[in-house]
């Protein structure tokens, strides 16, 4: 029998918009919990529409999304200083889990929540999801009886919410290892559809992008609004040190737009057809004529001709490159 209304209890749930976390809030919901899911933004997610797609699962199982911005925390805090280090790229994935849970219970008393849950499977990812990474995370952010992993509960130690009874640990799951069968089965069953994220998960899993973050501290200090810019385009490190981004296409170009701040000079073409391109704000005299030629040389032009570039407030008069190879030398390696 579910409690009423005054004996409700209320979880907040780690939400990443994947189908782990969804369905562990469907476990505990059912039950008559009241679930709040929350999902922490740590700046490397790598898609828009993820807010969409997160709000139409918590819509599909009927919880209330909340967000929180914690990007200048963690590069501050987490990101270059992970005290269990970094998985195959640039994630530091127990750090980073142990530092969510722990600002989810600091949010704790404000929600009037009594524990938390999670989408954690034991087994299932090589970093962050063994048993021992477990442990490690619930130690790093003291949440060990009141975090509830639903979908793997029935092979971890009883917590608070179950043995206190809040939520019946026999109707929660067992679930060990990367085969997702028993999850893809059970959505199916609750008619969850769409369940897929779209465009992929957390950069810092992926190579290229690591890589790109790898090269630019060896430059810069990371900032917040610096994330963006990493996101997109061609990347070059010029002669003198200059970061230089150019756009490929359209949404690049956009993107690129989007992300410029006070860092960075907006470079475009006066006279012709061209990508736009952000370069650092403090480039020498020669990067930032490399950089108008470089990117003149990826607009519709001919190197036949001279063409006027916009490089922050100042315009430059520049021939491109009789083709993109002396270009493609300022590329980042990757
Ligand atoms: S994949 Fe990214 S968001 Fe997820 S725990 Fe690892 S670093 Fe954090």
């Amino acid at each position: 029998m579910n409690p009423t209304k005054s004996e409700k209890r209320r979880a907040i749930a780690l939400f990443s918009g994947g189908l782990d976390s969804t369905l562990a809030i469907w476990l505990v919901k059912r039950q008559g919990v009241e679930v709040v899911a929350l999902n922490i933004d740590i700046g490397f997610g790598s898609t828009k529409s993820k807010l969409e797609h997160m709000q139409n699962m918590c819509d599909q199982v009927g919880v209330e999304l909340r967000t929180l911005d914690i990007r200048d925390q963690y590069l501050r805090e987490i990101l270059f200083n992970p005290k269990y280090g970094y998985g195959k790229n640039f994630n530091p994935c127990i750090d980073c889990h142990g530092n969510m849970f722990k600002i989810a219970k600091e949010l704790m008393a404000p929600w009037e929540a009594d524990f938390l849950i999670s989408g954690e499977v034991v087994g299932q990812r090589p970093m962050s999801q063994r048993r021992d990474a477990l442990d490690l995370v619930t130690g790093l952010s003291e949440t060990s009886d009141i975090l509830l992993r639903p979908l793997s509960a029935k092979v971890l130690p009883p917590t608070l919410p179950e043995r206190e009874g809040w939520v019946d640990r026999e109707q929660l799951l067992g679930i060990t290892g990367r085969s997702r069968d028993v999850q893809l089965k059970l959505a199916e069953e609750i008619g969850l559809k769409d369940f897929e994220k779209p465009g992929g998960g957390c950069l810092l899993t992926d190579e290229n992008f690591s890589k790109k973050l790898a090269e630019f501290i060896k430059y810069d200090t990371l900032e917040v609004e610096d994330i963006a810019l990493l996101k997109c385009g061609r990347h070059l490190r010029l002669p003198d040190g200059a970061k230089l981004v150019v756009g490929r296409h359209k949404e690049d170009n956009e993107m690129i737009l989007a992300a410029l701040s006070p860092k960075y000079l907006k470079i475009r073409l006066l006279n012709a057809t061209g990508p736009v391109a952000a370069l650092s704000a403090n480039a020498t005299k020669a990067d930032r004529e490399l950089a108008a030629r470089i990117t003149a040389t990826y607009g519709k032009t001919n190197p036949e001709e001279r063409y006027e570039v916009q490089v922050g407030e100042e315009v430059l008069t520049v021939r491109p490159f009789d083709s993109k190879a002396p270009c493609q030398r300022y590329f980042i390696n990757l």
